[in-house]
């Protein structure tokens, strides 16, 4: 079997790269489960831009225009946006969405079937699938968190990770346009917790620092101070956020892009719209190399500055953030909730886009410099950039 480029992974960040090359390259993607978008393992909580992204409308749940932020000494501090901040997708449908896109662009995209090693030729590369070796010009390793492909290949690993579980409860919130963010080190170590409206079903879940823990003790905790415990357990999802992109995420022949190249946000674990963005641009840099016959790596580096240049700072400076937040206590963070408790704050707040959380930075430390006290360090961090 030949083609131009194959696709590892039939995630968000695979379908939309070969959404944007299939049209002129012949393109073959492949997932190693019997179904796209089957195990469900996010929250579904983006942005509209990621929706338009997806041309995946008609995945929307709901629409969420502000927040609740519980802190660990029980103050709750609510966020209201003057309008949707994000919407909640059926994860599953919008993967086939993407699918569908990459189809439509003229590339296949098959299913059960795993990439396995691969081999550099005189032609280029040979990939080992269950279905028999595939000869192809280029790879773009998009195989999620586990990434064993582009590990394989040498591109290194993210920096940090954190585990999730999430679970969707057969529970209606009473405030259907706010999410809640639960803080704290008894709740989500290292991380967050969440509750998600989702009209007669609620999507709970929280991540934890791999080193802190298993996210099962710490959900269970959660749902049962919240009075969650005896609701029914529609839906259990689990899985694992790579954070802190790898060093170089690009070789000759080869791109790595989403997960499998540690680009999800941060601060909130968010990577269907980094990931996504990463396929596009991926999309563009192999079109761009196969018209030149320059698929060197020299080459394909315009791949990570295109990159970079779309959301590479706002990665850098989240990392930042958290770096910060996982050294912050308990009190700490009540702390900063009583300087952030007050309208101009929750002001700025509500502006935010989770797409660029980091972007809020100056703004809020010109409403609340007395957040400077609470964590001298991470300001410091921030603008010393
Ligand atoms: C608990 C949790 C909640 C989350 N919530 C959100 C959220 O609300 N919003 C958000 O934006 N992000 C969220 N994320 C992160 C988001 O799910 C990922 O960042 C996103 O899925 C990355 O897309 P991707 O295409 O890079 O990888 P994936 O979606 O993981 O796709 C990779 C695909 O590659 C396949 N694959 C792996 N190895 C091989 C192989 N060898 N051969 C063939 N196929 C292979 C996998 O089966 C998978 O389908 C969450 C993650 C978790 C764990």
């Amino acid at each position: 079997m030949k083609c131009d480029v194959l696709v590892a992974g039939g995630g968000p960040a695979g379908c939309v790269a070969a959404a944007g090359m299939g049209h002129e390259l012949h393109v073959k993607v492949l997932e190693e489960h019997a179904r796209v978008g089957e195990p469900v393992q996010c929250a579904g909580l983006v942005t509209p831009r990621v929706v338009e992204m997806a041309s995946a409308s008609d995945a929307v749940l709901n629409k969420i225009d502000g927040a609740y932020v519980h802190f660990p000494g029980g103050r709750i501090i609510e966020l209201q946006g003057n309008e949707v901040k994000a919407v909640v997708v059926d994860r599953g449908e919008f993967d086939r969405r993407c699918a569908s896109l990459a189809r439509r662009a003229g590339a296949e995209v098959n299913t059960g079937s795993r990439v396995g090693p691969v081999e550099r030729t005189a032609e280029g590369l040979c990939v080992r699938t269950a279905d028999g070796d595939v000869e192809c010009g280029a790879l773009l390793a998009a195989d999620g968190y586990r990434s064993g492909v582009a590990r394989s290949l040498g591109f290194g690993q993210a920096r940090d990770m954190v585990r999730g579980l999430e679970v969707d409860l057969r529970l209606r919130s009473e405030d259907q346009r706010k999410v809640r963010v639960f803080l704290g080190n008894d709740v989500a170590p290292g991380f967050f917790a969440w509750a998600i409206p989702c009209g007669d079903l609620t999507r709970v879940g929280l991540c934890v620092s791999r080193e802190k823990g298993t996210p099962q003790d710490f959900l269970a905790r959660l749902l049962e101070k919240q009075g969650w415990a005896e609701a029914e357990r529609v839906r259990t999802y689990s899985g694992a956020i790579p954070l802190g992109h790898i060093a170089r995420t690009y070789a000759d022949r080869m791109l790595v892009a989403g997960d499998a190249a540690g680009m999800a946000k941060p601060i909130s674990g968010g990577g269907l719209f980094t990931g996504m963005t990463a396929g596009k641009l991926a999309a563009e840099t192999l079109l761009e190399g196969f018209r030149s016959g320059d698929l060197s790596g020299k080459g394909l580096s315009i791949y990570e500055k295109r990159w970079k240049a779309a959301y590479g700072k706002e990665l850098r400076n989240s990392y930042r953030v958290r770096q910060v937040f996982v050294r912050m206590g308990d009190r700490d963070l009540d702390k900063a909730g009583v300087r952030l408790d007050n309208e101009k704050a929750k002001a700025v707040l509500a502006t935010g886009d989770i797409d660029y959380p980091t972007a809020l930075a100056p703004g809020l430390l010109r409403t609340c410099p007395s957040l400077l006290a609470v964590a001298p360090l991470l300001i410091f961090r921030l603008l010393w950039r």
